[in-house]
């Protein structure tokens, strides 16, 4: 079976020099390797690595390995100091580092140790730390990019980038940012364009309300105007009735 990422991390009891004679107190008793970054049970007082006991509670398991109720404390730091004493191998003694160190530098050294594998930014192979700068200088599918034409290619492809081409590169860059910019000064008018438009037709709908509203009003006058108009010529009707019952001629008769 594969090891998982924590086992081929964890510092095993034959990275420790005289590894055969180490007393259980070193150990965690859920890995059995040496303790890394070590807690304790309030309880028993048995240290794990901090990452077995967060991974075995985790499980659903309230209680301590020991059976016991899991509450936290630091490690004793008795067995911190005798800890740190250990000469512990590089993780990476098998890439090639020679480097014993004690237990306490371990960390600090592994991070940095130049025999751990990293990936090339562009081939993505595993190389030794030590080697990657020179590595990826060379790697043909590493990115690059032309200062002069802005233009990022394979480092394999550089060859083919010489001054011609740089040149056309950077004639059709400026000509698609003036499209690009011209695209985005079209684009705003257009903007600008369709908000007027909203603006307008929301205003004649205003208006044609409005004018509605005044030619109702205005039949209701036209309406009570007729009423009055014919009111009054029923009076002069009247009056005109009256009139043919006056005869004026009586005055000449
Ligand atoms: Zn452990
Ligand atoms: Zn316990
Ligand atoms: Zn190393
Ligand atoms: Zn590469
Ligand atoms: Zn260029």
């Amino acid at each position: 079976m594969a090891p998982n990422k924590f086992e081929t991390t964890a510092i095993l009891t034959s990275r420790v020099n005289d590894g055969i004679l180490l007393h259980d107190v070193y150990l965690c008793p859920i890995c059995q390797n040496i303790l890394w970054k070590p807690v304790a049970c309030k309880t028993c007082e048995n240290s794990f690595c901090s990452k077995c006991i967060t991974s075995w509670l985790s499980k659903g398991r309230g209680l301590c390995p020991f059976k016991c109720t899991y509450r936290e404390r630091k490690c004793p730091s008795i067995l911190l100091s005798l800890l740190s004493k250990l000469e512990v191998d590089c993780r990476y003694k098998s890439n090639g580092c020679s480097k014993i160190m004690y237990y306490e530098l371990l960390e600090e050294h592994e991070d940095e140790c130049q025999y751990q594998m990293k990936q090339c930014k562009g081939c993505e192979q595993s190389i030794l730390l030590k080697d990657l700068v020179n590595h990826e200088d060379e790697c043909g599918m590493v990115d690059v990019i032309c200062y002069k034409c802005q233009t990022i290619y394979k480092q394999k492809e550089m060859k083919y980038h010489d001054q011609i081409k740089c040149l056309e590169n950077a004639m059709e860059r400026k000509m698609s940012d003036a499209l690009k910019q011209q695209q985005k000064m079209f684009d705003e008018r257009l903007r600008l364009l369709e908000e007027n438009y909203k603006k307008k037709s929301q205003y004649e709908r205003i208006e044609s309300n409005y004018s509605n509203k005044n030619n109702n009003n205005s039949s209701i006058h036209s309406l009570e105007q007729n009423s009055t108009i014919q009111a009054k010529y029923a009076t002069i009707r009247g009056s005109k009735r009256r009139n043919t019952v006056f005869n004026p001629n009586i005055f000449y008769n």
